[in-house]
């Protein structure tokens, strides 16, 4: 049998912690820009901007123009468990914010270098913490906001680091995780760029606008608009007709009260109302947002956040069904020239 050395119980050093942690919340450079994107939307910014470099393994800097954090707060963002979104079980199980662990930037500050800029209304200017909940606070510049800056992710954990995928592979994860934010948010300006190159720029505009400029023209010209309330659910957003649909299943964005999900309730549920429309090797597209009281789904599932648990999971695959199926059948019976029966 295989000898372990016989230790004493003890407590982890704070930054192992973080760094086992940050094996769940950070695992590749997409994670780290997913996690800054939704601090950024719960800060409430407008305009945000991403910037990366090689891949965001070099670099992953997000500029937002929300709220700020005061000077004296700044230690406590970078701290483990801290968080202004969340004090109680009852915030927890009503939580209405995109983030509400309090651990995201102490992970990322474990495997990374990281700087925090920023500058509340009230402020005369900015602040910045360098490193850790540890690093002192000094003057800074810059506008109203906040600034994270990433930089040599899991520099000191190189284990971690032989995980990483070529450049090319990681910068489009994180392209994706910007489309898939910048879709839920067409009320909010994104701009990315990769080694100084502007790829994208989305303004201010709407959901129709939005879903065009990302899913591009096909799913523009041929999806339909639907938004059906039934009690304290709600489905809005666009499905994509037949003719967009795809070999692959890369164009469906789902987000359950703004936050993006790969449900397999879910998807079944859009799967089984196409199931008349459009042949089984086929994928439809489709952007659709379903919105329902926070205390109805737990979103605390996994770390990522990316499955969500329904408390009455039954009426929400019916609710989701009928809907699109309904939005479905009308073109059927008009745009395709069948005659209703
Ligand atoms: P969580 O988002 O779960 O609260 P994080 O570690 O992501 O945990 O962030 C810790 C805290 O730092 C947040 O609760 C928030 O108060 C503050 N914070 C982080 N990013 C921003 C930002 N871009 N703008 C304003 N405050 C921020
Ligand atoms: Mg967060």
């Amino acid at each position: 049998a295989p000898i372990t050395p016989h230790r004493p119980i003890q407590a982890l050093p704070d930054q192992l912690i973080s760094q086992i942690a940050a094996g769940e919340v950070v695992e590749r450079p997409s994670a780290v820009v997913k996690e800054l994107l939704e601090n950024a939307l719960d800060s409430g910014a407008t305009q945000i901007t991403v910037r990366l470099e090689e891949g965001g393994v070099k670099r992953i800097a997000i500029t937002d123009n929300g709220r700020g954090i005061a000077q004296d707060q700044l230690p406590l963002a970078l701290a483990r468990h801290a968080t202004s979104k969340i004090a109680s079980l009852h915030d927890l199980e009503n939580v209405g914010t995109l983030g509400f662990r309090g651990e995201a930037l102490a992970s990322i500050a474990s495997v990374a270098a990281v700087t925090v800029t920023s500058r509340t209304a009230d402020a005369a200017h900015a602040w910045e913490i360098v490193g850790s909940h540890n690093g002192t606070v000094a003057p800074s510049s810059g506008a109203p906001g906040t600034t994270v800056d990433v930089q040599d992710l899991y520099f000191n954990t190189p284990a971690r680091r032989k995980f990483l995928k070529s450049e090319q592979t990681e910068y489009g994860h994180c392209a994706e995780v910007v489309r898939r934010i910048a879709l839920a948010r067409p009320d909010v300006s994104f701009s990315l760029s990769h080694n100084g190159r502007t790829i994208d720029q989305w303004n201010i505009s709407e959901l129709a606008r939005r879903s065009a400029h990302i899913l591009g023209n096909d799913f523009a010209e041929a999806r339909l608009a639907l938004d059906e309330s039934a009690g304290s659910l709600r489905l809005h957003g666009f499905a994509g007709l037949p003719t967009a649909s795809k070999a692959r299943a890369d164009g469906q964005f789902f987000y359950v009260n703004g936050r993006f999900v790969r449900d397999k309730l879910l998807v079944h549920a859009v799967r089984m109302a196409y199931q008349d429309v459009l042949h089984g090797d086929r994928f439809p597209s489709y952007v659709l947002a379903l919105d329902l009281d926070p205390s109805l789904v737990d979103v605390n599932v996994h770390p990522s956040k990316i499955e969500v648990r329904f408390r009455d999971s039954r009426s929400v695959h019916q609710f989701v069904f009928h809907a699109v199926q309904r939005a479905l059948a009308q073109t059927s019976a008009t745009a395709f020239g069948s005659v209703p029966a």
